[in-house]
């Protein structure tokens, strides 16, 4: 090879879903600042760019790519650009998701669809897309967004079944990838503060604020959280020496549950 030529280090992309803002985009700042070269996905690649331009701007490398995570050749096509672009991509972390919430007599088959389709569908899509170049280097990690809605939230019957549903594929996937060298581990947030967390706020009527003040009162840590605490469990999980982690659930709630 030519010497001048600058090889990307097949160990060192990451691909970040859901990353044009919220604890998406915390993960890609992140993960630069680890090290990583960054793969910014998002819906629409013009959302993208205050991303990218901040990882760009504190020195690191990153690429936007608009994708729906539950269209199938739409994730083929990112995955296989990013591979092109930045080089193999060895960490994914399936962070992109919506809310469609309202009680369960309430709650439209769309509204249903829709939760499922991004969260699980696009985690499934995304990781079997991905997981061909992580086996391919003996080496690999994913981190799911799961949610303490996990384990039971009124008016979240579809986004709660998706975050469970989260675990049991988090799980699946640590047993069926661990003897390629990939890690495959879950992170369960509470209330983080988010453009999701107001619009919730707004949903229920009441002032982000307010909102805010209300979720930290009632959490062992008292406060609320915010996208970097995330952004720092996921750094763990894809660091080197977590490489005997997998299969878990690391619950980043300011306690021991919502
Ligand atoms: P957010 O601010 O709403 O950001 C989510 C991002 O995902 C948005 O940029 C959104 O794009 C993108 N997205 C949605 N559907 C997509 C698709 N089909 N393909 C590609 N990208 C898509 O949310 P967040 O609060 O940062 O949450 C990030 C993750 O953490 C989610 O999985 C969420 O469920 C989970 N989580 C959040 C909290 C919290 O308190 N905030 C708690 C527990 C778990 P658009 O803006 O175009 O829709």
């Amino acid at each position: 090879m030519d010497s001048t030529t600058v090889s990307p280090d097949p160990q060192r992309v990451a691909i970040v879903t859901g990353a044009a803002r919220g604890i998406g985009a915390a993960v890609a700042r992140r993960l630069s600042s680890d090290g990583f070269s960054v793969a910014v996905l998002d819906l629409d690649d013009g959302a993208c760019a205050p991303t990218v331009e901040a990882v760009d701007s504190a020195g690191g490398r990153a690429l936007g790519v608009g994708v729906d995570v539950a269209d199938g050749p739409s994730v083929q096509a990112a995955v296989d650009r990013v591979a092109a672009e930045l080089g193999p991509p060895t960490v994914l972390v399936n962070n992109a998701g919506i809310t469609r919430d309202n009680l369960l007599f309430k709650m439209s088959e769309d509204d249903w669809d829709a939760v499922l389709r991004v969260h699980l569908r696009g985690a499934f899509l995304m990781s079997k897309a991905a997981q061909a170049h992580m086996a391919k280097n003996g080496w690999g990690r994913i981190v799911n967004l799961s949610s303490t809605s996990a384990l039971g939230n009124r008016g979240q019957a579809n986004y709660a079944a998706a975050k469970a549903g989260m675990q049991g594929f988090t799980k699946t996937l640590a047993i069926e990838l661990g003897r390629f060298g990939v890690t495959v581990n879950a992170i369960a947030p509470g209330f983080i503060v988010t453009d999701m967390t107001a619009q919730t706020a707004e949903r229920l009527g009441v002032s982000f604020e307010d909102f805010q003040a209300a979720r930290a009162a009632e959490t062992p840590v008292p406060r609320v959280g915010t996208p970097e605490d995330i952004a720092h469990a996921v750094s763990f999980f894809v660091s080197e020496g977590a490489s005997f982690v997998s299969g878990q659930v690391l619950y980043v709630a300011g306690g021991p549950r919502a």
